[in-house]
């Protein structure tokens, strides 16, 4: 029987159990076997235990979960080659030739290099004496499968990553919340949202919520950000609103990629508009909880097509990852995605933010 393997990778994020829960059972109703590899790489390196089979009941009422609950890590050895050896070792010591793995850019990255290197580990294993050609022939061929999981929707090649809407979702909750006391005492409230280099979770906040002011990474105002600012606020409060809300993206800068800090923009309405000013950092609080009815319908639908892409692939099918792209799941060249993602971050660092968003509009 075929052995898919499947892992949680990078940062959780809301629906990666759903997956995880989709690949176990199209696997198993494929007629394969089901194993999870717990933390990450780090239990691809460590391997034993920390690589088990899993079983359809294993993953019940998994699709509702929030985080992942077959751990993820962040693992330096994998990155190395000498870890990446060990990683091979125990596939191979588990009959395991296919990886579905949910994560974001680096995990994918680490994959496909892994996939790229696997006949090369595999000679070393032989040549080293510690496997015999015969135990690692019939695995020759490494199968890589990437669904994208991460809160950020920082990836390219994919309308949403699983656990974006969960993580936007949880952010308006947050901000309503807020709203309710900014309008009874006319204050405001600026609010910074998580998302790296990618300005997707603030724009969507923002819109979702109504606020007074958005900064992201991708679209930058200029140095004179502040006066910018105060233009609209004013004028907003010119028209009676009570409350203002500024949603700060934790990688906003302005276009001299000076960061634009949540306590900046506090000080610029304290002290310009003679607003009484509160900054409300959302934290962690933005990646856990339940997932919601779409990453649970992403992630469910990604993880049986992830299941079907290891099953149809040749030794020539270039690892694939699973998109969504106008509301169809199909797939795409998983290190072509990778490279058009690290576009955007070289464009916001070289000052070209048309080319930035223009990427992110072609995303
Ligand atoms: P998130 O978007 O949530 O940060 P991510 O997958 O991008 O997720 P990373 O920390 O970049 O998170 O990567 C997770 C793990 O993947 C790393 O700790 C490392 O083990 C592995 N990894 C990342 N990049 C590489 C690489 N270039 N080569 C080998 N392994 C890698």
């Amino acid at each position: 029987k075929r052995r898919i393997a499947v892992m949680t990778s990078g940062g959780d994020a809301p629906g990666m159990n759903g997956a995880v829960r989709a690949v176990v059972r199209m696997s198993i109703a494929r007629g394969c076997e089901s194993y999870a590899i717990l933390e990450g790489y780090d239990g691809l390196v460590q391997g034993g235990d920390m690589i088990r089979e899993m079983k359809w009941e294993d993953v019940r009422d998994w699709l509702s979960k929030g985080g992942t609950l077959i751990g993820t890590a962040r693992c330096a050895e994998f990155r190395e080659r000498p870890g990446r050896l060990k990683a091979a070792h125990n596939l191979i010591l588990k009959g395991i030739d296919a990886i579905v793995i949910c994560g974001g850019d680096g995990s994918l990255t680490g994959a496909d290099t892994f996939r790229k290197e696997w006949p090369g580990l595999l000679d070393e294993l032989v040549k080293t004496g510690v496997c015999k050609n015969e135990q690692v022939e019939p695995y020759r061929h490494l199968n890589i499968v990437g669904l994208v999981g991460s809160i950020d929707n920082d990836m390219s090649s994919t309308d949403a990553t699983i656990g974006c809407y969960s993580s936007l979702t949880r952010i308006c909750q947050a901000v309503d919340f807020i709203d309710a006391t900014a309008f009874s005492h006319q204050r405001a409230f600026v609010i910074e949202v998580m998302g790296r280099h990618c300005g997707w979770l603030a724009l969507m906040a923002g819109v979702s919520t109504g606020a007074d002011f958005i900064y992201i990474p991708e679209s930058p105002p200029g140095t004179d950000w502040q006066d910018q600012m105060c233009k609209v606020i004013g004028k907003h409060r010119e028209m009676g609103k009570r409350k203002t809300i500024v949603i700060v993206a934790e990688g906003a800068h302005d276009t001299e990629l000076n960061k634009i800090s949540p306590s900046a923009v506090k000080d610029v309405l304290s002290i310009r508009l003679k607003l009484d000013t509160r900054v409300t950092t959302l934290g962690h609080v933005q990646r856990g909880g339940a997932a919601c009815a779409y990453d649970r319908m992403l992630s469910t639908l990604q993880g049986v097509e992830a299941v079907d892409a290891v099953l149809t692939a040749t030794p020539d099918t270039p690892s694939p990852i699973i998109s969504i792209v106008e509301n169809k799941i199909s797939r795409k060249p998983l290190l072509e995605a990778v490279r058009l993602t690290q576009e955007v971050t070289d464009a916001i660092e070289a000052k070209d933010f048309d080319k930035a968003m223009g990427l992110r509009d072609n995303e």
